[in-house]
């Protein structure tokens, strides 16, 4: 089972609701074809404990020499110990740790994640930990809850209007700030899809051998 866990930090309920919206609406074209990929999401606050770790570790990005990168690394130590019991005990067999979260963008998480580089204006994804700071867009939630799967972007860095070579799709959502009028609809090239298919058969793959095991 693939899980990304979702959290919204200094917002409004309204803005649950909609990052809940947006990714329950990707996961439901993710298990669809021609992916079909098993994903779930999750409300991080679902899990008091983990979402405590978790909370301790999002405040210290306040500290100016604790970097997203760090963030990252440690969010994934938690979520990998946490669960860790649970794959093992499930016959699911396959977990991806990663989280995604919702923020202002003048907060500490955003402004650690825009000194990255290669951050997007709207959010920025290291290791299975993804932020999103510009709100009301979904493309931009869809975006960067994609790289959390392995999608790749498909703009040149140093023309990022441009679209990368190996990118057949023009509304892409990995494209450069995917909006309603740019993507419009669900919509990925198929570089990605097939990046998304291999992992849906990855997963599969384990979850047979576990069934047989
Ligand atoms: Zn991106
Ligand atoms: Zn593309």
């Amino acid at each position: 089972m693939i899980s990304i866990y979702w959290h919204c930090l200094g917002l409004t309920g309204n803005d649950e609701g909609f990052v809940n919206g947006a990714l329950q609406e990707l996961v439901q074209h993710l298990r669809e074809d021609p992916i079909r990929l098993p994903a779930n999401i999750k409300a991080l606050n679902d899990e008091p404990k983990v979402a405590k770790e978790i909370n301790a570790i999002l405040n210290r990005l306040c500290e100016q020499s604790y970097t997203f990168k760090d963030a990252a690394s440690h969010i994934q130590e938690v979520l990998l110990d946490s669960l860790l019991d649970r794959v093992k005990s499930s016959n699911l067999g396959f977990f991806i740790p990663s989280l995604l979260v919702y923020c202002h963008r003048d907060s500490a998480i955003a402004r650690s994640a825009l000194r990255e580089d290669g951050a997007g204006p709207w959010g920025a994804e290291c290791c299975g930990f993804a932020a999103v700071y510009e709100s009301g867009n979904k493309f931009v939630i869809w975006h960067e809850a994609l790289h959390l799967l392995g999608a790749h972007d498909c703009y040149e860095e140093d023309d990022p209007y441009r679209r990368k070579p190996d990118c057949n799709c023009n509304s892409c959502t990995m494209q450069y700030v995917p909006t309603e009028d740019t993507v419009g609809k669900w919509s990925l090239c198929d570089k990605n899809v097939k990046k998304l298919k291999d992992l849906a058969e990855e997963a599969r793959k384990v979850r047979r051998a576990k069934k047989n095991s």
